[in-house]
């Protein structure tokens, strides 16, 4: 268990630090397996390293000039050593922590400041199928929490035509706006495996998941592989 690669975006002032599991889903197409690497990096690097421990990564960062970092991966929350790197963080260097989760496991202790919780659906038995197992009333509970311990709140989920569909992506909307109509909420185009039964949506398909989204809730964005990268990172580990 660990840290596998770092990377840092001098613009924003961000660490992105991506953990190497195991997760506790195993998700149709999950992208940590297919895409481990930060996408936003020049020139498509590829190369997984072996991973380092917490220590090791705080070594790595403490001369760069960051307040934000955003733990992401395979599922951080399993992982021992997000904790001591999320309160390492915060004590050393004051950073603002998010994370970006399955919302499975909560975070309770405060070394959490934002949470972007990927709500792959609120309908169990799509939860099931798309996740590998059970869980979306915890996943949605856990959301509530999160709000409740203050945490600032985004959710995500992924559009998976034949699975995920938009009448789905509306119903996570619905949810969230339980929660709060103001909570962002972004929908990711399902990047498909070699061979894989589901395909890529199209443009159009996002759109019509967003207009649905949008019945529900105030800032909903889309992401798609035809987007252009906002700033450019550097590949620390
Ligand atoms: S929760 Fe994320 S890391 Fe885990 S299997 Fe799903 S896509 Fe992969």
């Amino acid at each position: 268990m660990g840290v596998y690669h770092i990377t840092y975006a001098p613009k924003p002032k961000e660490l992105c630090v991506y953990f190497d599991g195991p997760c506790n889903f195993s998700c149709h197409g999950c992208i940590c397996g297919s895409h481990p690497l930060d996408v936003h990096l020049a020139g498509n690097p590829r190369g997984v390293r072996a991973s380092i421990s917490a220590e090791e990564a705080l070594r790595l960062v403490k001369g760069l000039d960051f307040e934000k970092v955003i733990f992401m991966g395979f599922e951080p929350t399993v992982n021992l050593d997000f904790y001591k790197l999320a309160r390492e963080m915060k004590a050393r260097f004051d950073s603002y922590n998010v994370l970006l989760t399955n919302g499975y496991r909560l975070v309770k202790e405060p070394i959490v400041d934002s949470a972007c919780v990927s709500i792959k659906a609120v309908s169990e038995g799509l939860f099931r199928r798309f996740t590998g197992r059970c869980g979306s009333r915890r996943v949605l509970m856990n959301f509530r929490r999160y709000r409740e311990l203050g945490v600032e709140l985004r959710a995500e989920s992924v559009l998976v035509p034949g699975l995920i569909d938009a009448e789905e992506i509306e119903r996570v909307a619905s949810f969230i706006a339980e929660v709060d109509p103001e909570i962002p909420y972004r929908i990711d185009g399902y990047i498909p495996m070699k061979e894989d039964e589901y395909r890529r949506p199209t443009v159009e398909e996002l759109e019509e998941a967003k207009e649905r989204a949008r019945r529900h809730l105030r800032n909903v964005s889309i992401l798609h592989h035809k987007m252009k990268p906002r700033y450019a990172v550097k590949r620390v580990y």
